[in-house]
């Protein structure tokens, strides 16, 4: 699994023009840290850059903002999420124009070209209705009132398409470690998917292989996925691991 680890990032962090108001929301230190090859940014996990050959460069960023590729120029009107959260609408804030379908149709064809290279994850924007990963709002309807917290239409297609890429906001990385600790996460599940697709002995000894990076990537958490993971069968194996990738970063 030679190459760099792929992470489709929201183009608005990187500093590109691309909000709705036409400004950026730059994440500085994000963009350097990610910059920067493993080896120097993992104080606490650089034992694992030896174990995972894509560890030893700075990840590949593949920009992206569903609402700009969709057509919608920039600045534009701003848009919110409304009605289920589990399959919520798109609603531009003040024509009420419901922007779902054409949003859709867009992350639709974005996740299929996607699927020709898989990303090894993702980053994204919190709090929009695009890109939000989790505890974006969703409204009941043209009033305030919020019924739940849920995620944007490109996070959910992505959650859906490539089940095994972990998934952030930039919020969730500001914490000391909480970077290396995902990309250690991303090495990992990588090697998961290598794993999984090769079968045989390099899926049953998945455990043994990467018992120390999986402690030090999930914690407590890992303990019982490599104790047990021997006696799982192949569906239990994918949803544990799956369980794993949804936990916090910080533990
Ligand atoms: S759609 Fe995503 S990338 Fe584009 S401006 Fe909104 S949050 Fe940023």
């Amino acid at each position: 699994m030679p190459g760099s680890l792929r992470i489709l990032v929201s183009a608005c962090l990187s500093g590109q023009r691309v909000r709705y108001n036409g400004g950026h929301k730059l994440a500085a230190g994000l963009m350097r840290a990610l910059a920067t090859p493993f080896s120097l940014l993992a104080v606490r996990h650089s034992r694992f850059s030896a174990e995972f050959s894509c560890l030893d460069f700075a990840p590949k960023l593949i920009h992206v903002c569903p609402e700009t590729e969709c057509g919608l120029g920039t600045p534009r009107e701003p848009m919110r999420l409304e009605g289920d959260a589990a399959c919520p609408k798109v609603v531009a804030v003040n024509s009420r124009r419901d922007m779902t379908e054409p949003l859709r149709a867009q992350v639709r064809g974005r996740i299929l070209a996607l699927g020709r290279n898989p990303p090894d994850a993702a980053i994204l924007k919190k709090g929009s209705p695009s890109c939000g990963v989790q505890g974006t709002p969703v409204f009941s309807g043209p009033g305030d009132e919020i019924v739940s917290p849920g995620s944007g239409v490109f996070a959910l297609a992505l959650r859906r398409a490539f089940p095994f890429a972990p998934l952030a906001q930039e919020s969730d990385l500001e914490a000391f470690g909480a970077l290396e600790t995902f990309l250690l996460r991303t090495a990992l599940a990588r090697a998961w998917r290598h794993a999984v697709n090769s079968g045989g002995e390099t899926l049953a000894r998945f455990h043994f292989t990467h018992a120390r990076a999986l402690l030090a990537a999930f914690g407590a958490g890992a303990d019982e996925f490599v104790r047990d993971f021997p006696h799982m069968n192949p569906m239990e194996r994918l949803s544990r691991f799956s369980a794993l990738l949804a936990c916090p970063l910080s533990f």
